[in-house]
């Protein structure tokens, strides 16, 4: 029998099955024997059923309904796990105002600071896109984890000093009513850039630079360095950097986990789907000399539904490209990096997947709690991981070694042969560390020049980049989000200025220098 109108299911309950009638979904269930007799009612029908109903019954059935609004209130309060935009995981609106291709920490990042700017006024429909929630491949989730001041750059400097007062303070930022604080699990300790003869000149330069940015950093002689850290060989050792504030390292996931939650509960939606396309609208100019330039401008963002051949536009006024390690992928669906020779359009944004191993190795009488992150001046770095004798640590590859990144195994034989000699050299205690586990993770790598990429295409003015980070975004994540998002709010840059790490230093040839990338 039919729950609304016996009449219309007949025939079905006559055949022994029933049909649940909320339009569009089919309830059948098979029944043995005769069909019972059942006097029920629907939100439609009360009025009328009403009156064949008992003074009993109608009792029961007003307490059953009342406690189900009862259940409802309680969850949707503060605390609760309940929330508006769950059923939208898996289906894009048809409409925002910004659509965010990638969920990782630097969309997540944008999505929150764009709401938080908002007012009444100029409030946005934000929408994050991310095929894979399970993050698997995300360089976020398989990052180290670490922030530090110890930059060439001041933009830099200026990014990560930002990223640790945004640490410091992450229950000001990302605390929601009702829940619990949000604790990323930070690890105060310093950056240690030891230098050989040759590099000594540019440690100092960068310190210098570090100090008028306000970082607190200090040059230790090798003399220093040994009375402080006595079980580094610092025989080809000629000047040291140490970070003495803001700098250590944190959870990766758990800073993701909090803006994602916090920039929910302010209204960002979701959706678990791929971005696949665009579809834009051309404008053609000629400049000065009589050249045609196109301009393009995105109307809607084709998202692909995940596990799905089904595909739907999102009608937007902007679109911010956080995919990562992928982002050259998405920007080329716009047409970025495909035009003929000798067009803007034919410059690509350089960005792409490179591979790099993490190592966690186990020495039970390694440097103990006041054990820095190290940097030697071979590249090769490590740090302690917890509080048992464990540590973590890496190497990364020559342009000539850069592993297949094509899926994300690791290369044991990589640090036998190329990470532990130096690592043992450096702290000879290390001869008898024993490797535990490892991963590999992605490098959203900026092939030009290590840095990230920060603004609006010249010739598509509402697709907006947040990418290449090449092993320094999750730092700057928060920095980034609060840059893109003054971008699409005010059109500019309102704290910090960071118009020089735009695409058009591709096209114009002025790279960012940066020494010190890792
Ligand atoms: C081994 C390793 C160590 C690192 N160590 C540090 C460190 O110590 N300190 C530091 O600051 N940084 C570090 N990094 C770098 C840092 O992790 C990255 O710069 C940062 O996480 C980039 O964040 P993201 O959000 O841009 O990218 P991701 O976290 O990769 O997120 C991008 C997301 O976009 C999604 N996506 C891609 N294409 C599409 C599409 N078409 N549609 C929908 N979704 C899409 C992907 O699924 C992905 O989840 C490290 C990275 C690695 C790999």
């Amino acid at each position: 029998m039919c729950w609304r109108d016996a009449g219309g299911c007949q025939c079905r309950a006559a055949m022994g099955v029933s049909r649940l009638c909320r339009p569009g979904s089919w309830l059948l269930l098979a029944r043995r024997g005769p069909v019972p007799k059942v006097t029920t009612w629907t939100h439609r029908s009360f009025r009328t059923s009403i009156t064949l109903l008992k003074q009993d019954d109608f009792t029961k059935i007003l307490s059953n309904e009342l406690e189900k609004v009862h259940k409802k209130v309680k969850d949707a309060l503060p605390g609760s796990d309940w929330t508006p935009f769950k059923s939208m995981d898996h289906l894009p609106p048809e409409h925002a105002d910004i659509v965010i291709v990638g969920g990782g920490v630097i969309g997540w990042s944008v999505a929150y600071w764009l709401k938080k700017m908002q007012t009444k006024k100029k409030a946005y429909n934000v929408l994050v896109v991310e095929r894979d929630t399970t993050y698997s491949h995300a360089s976020t989730v398989l990052s180290a984890g670490g922030i530090r001041q110890q930059f060439s750059r001041p933009e830099n400097i200026q990014m990560s000093l930002f990223g640790a007062h945004f640490l410091r303070n992450i229950n000001e930022y990302l605390g929601i009513l009702n829940e619990d604080p949000v604790d990323v699990q930070f690890n105060p300790s310093g950056y240690l850039f030891l230098s050989s003869e040759k590099g000594a000149e540019i440690l100092e330069e960068n310190y210098r630079v570090q100090r008028e940015q306000g970082a607190k950093v200090a040059l230790l002689s090798p003399e220093q360095l040994k009375k402080k850290f006595p079980w580094i060989n610092t025989q080809d050792v000629a000047l040291a950097s140490y970070g003495l504030e803001n700098e250590g390292w944190f959870d990766p996931w758990l800073l993701l986990s909090a803006l994602r939650r916090k920039a929910l509960s302010m209204g960002v939606l979701h959706c678990h789907g791929e971005v696949t396309g665009f579809n834009y609208v051309t404008q053609e100019m000629v400049t000065s000399d009589g050249d045609p330039v196109n301009f393009r401008r995105i109307h809607e963002v084709i998202v692909q539904a995940q596990n799905s051949l089904e595909t739907q536009p999102v009608e937007c006024m902007a679109v911010v490209n956080a995919a990562g390690a992928w982002s050259s992928k998405v920007a080329e669906m716009i047409g970025i990096g495909c035009g003929s020779p000798g067009t803007f359009q034919e410059f690509k944004l350089p960005v792409e997947p490179r591979k790099r191993y993490i190592y966690m190795f186990h020495c039970p009488n390694g440097p103990g709690l006041d054990c820095p992150l190290l940097i030697d001046s071979s590249g090769a770095y490590f740090r302690r991981e917890g509080l048992g004798g464990n540590y973590i640590g890496g190497l990364s590859p020559l342009e000539e070694e850069e592993p297949d990144h094509s899926n994300l195994d690791v290369d044991h034989e990589y640090f036998q042969q190329k990470v532990w000699p130096l690592l043992a050299y450096r702290v000879p205690v290390f001869e008898s560390l024993k490797v535990k586990s490892s991963w590999a993770g992605y490098y959203d790598y900026n092939t030009y020049d290590q840095n990230g990429v920060i603004g609006t295409h010249p010739l598509v003015p509402n697709f907006y980049f947040a990418c290449g980070f090449s092993g320094h975004g999750l730092q700057q994540a928060p920095a980034v989000g609060r840059a893109v998002a003054e971008l699409l709010h005010n059109g500019q840059f309102t704290t910090l200025d960071l118009t020089s790490f735009d695409f058009q230093r591709f096209i114009f040839q002025q790279p960012i220098l940066e020494r010190n990338i890792v």
